[in-house]
C-alpha cells in the first residue's frame, strides 16, 4: 500500500483563511488581536520559528509585536516584559520562544503569563484544564495534528493510538486529546522495552522523538495513520522527521511529510488560540480597550 499524503500545507491555509475572517470581524468591531512574542538571545533557530510566527500573525491581520532581548538578560527583567503584556489589553497572546538561557527557570515564566493570554498552552492551569476536558488553550502542535486528523477524515473513535514521546508539549498532551476523542491510547518513551510491539498494533502511530528517519517500516502496521512530529537535520543539513518516510508510506494507509506536515499547523493553531483570546477578550468587554 502506498500512503495518502496528509498536506499540513494544504489544511493549514484552508484553517488560516478562516482566522483570517474571524480576524476581520472582530477588527471590525474595533478589537484587532495582538500576539506578543519574547525573544531571548540569538539561538538562529528560535529567531527563524518567531519570524515565522510574526509573519504568519499579520499574514492573518492580526497585531504583531516583537520583544528582543540579550542571552544576559535577567530573570527579573524578562518576568516584568511579561508582567506588562499581561496588563496590556491590546495584546491577547503572550509567547515566549523557547529554549531560554540557562540562568532563567522556564517554568518561572511560563507560570508567569496570564493564562487567558497563554496562547501556547503551556502554563499548569491550561495543562490542567485540558486534561479534565474543561475549555483552555491546547498545546497547538498535538492541537495541529487532531485538526489534521479530522480534516483528513479520520476516524478517531475506537481507535488504538500509539504514542511515541511523552514531552510536557508534544507526546503527553497529545495522548490526553486522542483520549478525550475516544481512541485507546499508548504512550511510549526511551524506556519502552522492544518499541516495535507497541508500535505496529497503533491504528494511529503519532511520533515525536527527536531522532532522525527512527521509524522505519518494521514499525508500522499495514493501513495505519502515520503521523511525524520530528524537525531534524540528516547527515545533508536536510530537514527531515523521525519517520523514514520512503518505507514507511508503503504500510501506511496514510502520512505525513517532513516539511509540510505538522510544522505548518502548529503556527496556525497559535494563530486560532490568539483569536479565541481575542474573541473571550470581546465578549468580556476588556476590547476594544
Ligand atoms: P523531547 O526531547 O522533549 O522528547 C522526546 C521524547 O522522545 C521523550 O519522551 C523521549 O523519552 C522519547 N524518545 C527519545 N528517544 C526515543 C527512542 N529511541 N524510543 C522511544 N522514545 C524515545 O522532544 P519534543 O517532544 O519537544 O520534540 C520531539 C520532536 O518533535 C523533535 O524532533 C522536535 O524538533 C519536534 N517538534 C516539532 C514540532 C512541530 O511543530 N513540527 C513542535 C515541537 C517539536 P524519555 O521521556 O524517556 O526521555
Amino acid at each position: 500500500m502506498t500512503g495518502k499524503l496528509i498536506d499540513g500545507i494544504a489544511i493549514g491555509k484552508e484553517i488560516r483563511e478562516e482566522i483570517k475572517e474571524g480576524v476581520r470581524k472582530l477588527s471590525e468591531k474595533g478589537c484587532q488581536p495582538g500576539l506578543a512574542v519574547i525573544l531571548v538571545g540569538d539561538n538562529p533557530a528560535s529567531h527563524t520559528y518567531v519570524k515565522n510566527k510574526q509573519k504568519s500573525s499579520v499574514e492573518v491581520g492580526m497585531k504583531s509585536e516583537l520583544i528582543q532581548l540579550p542571552t544576559t538578560v535577567s530573570e527579573e527583567e524578562l518576568l516584568s516584559h511579561v508582567e506588562q503584556l499581561n496588563e496590556d489589553d491590546s495584546i491577547h497572546g503572550i509567547l515566549v520562544q523557547l529554549p531560554l538561557p540557562d540562568h532563567i527557570d522556564e517554568n518561572l515564566v511560563i507560570r508567569a503569563i496570564a493564562p487567558e493570554k497563554d496562547v501556547d498552552g503551556f502554563h499548569p492551569e491550561n495543562v490542567g484544564k485540558m486534561i479534565i476536558g474543561q475549555q483552555s488553550f491546547l498545546s497547538c502542535t498535538p492541537y495541529g495534528i487532531i485538526k489534521l486528523l479530522e480534516r483528513s477524515g479520520v476516524e478517531i473513535r475506537g481507535k488504538h493510538a500509539v504514542i511515541v514521546g511523552r514531552s510536557n508539549i508534544v507526546g503527553k498532551p497529545m495522548g490526553q486529546l486522542l483520549l478525550q476523542r475516544d481512541a485507546t491510547v499508548t504512550y511510549c518513551h526511551s524506556k519502552t522495552v522492544n518499541l516495535s510491539n507497541y508500535t505496529k498494533q497503533a491504528d494511529i502511530l503519532i511520533v515525536a522523538i527527536g531522532r532522525t528517519k527512527f521509524i522505519t517500516d518494521e514499525f508500522v502496521k499495514e493501513g495505519a495513520i502515520v503521523i511525524d512530529v520530528g524537525m531534524n537535520r540528516d547527515e545533508n543539513g536536510k530537514l527531515c522527521g523521525d519517520v523514514d518516510f520512503e518505507s514507511a508510506k508503503e504500510k501506511a494507509s496514510a502520512i505525513t511529510p517532513v516539511p509540510g506536515g505538522v510544522g505548518p499547523m502548529t503556527i496556525t493553531m497559535l494563530l486560532k488560540n490568539t483569536l479565541q483570546s481575542a474573541e473571550q477578550a470581546f465578549a468580556d468587554g476588556r476590547c476594544p480597550q
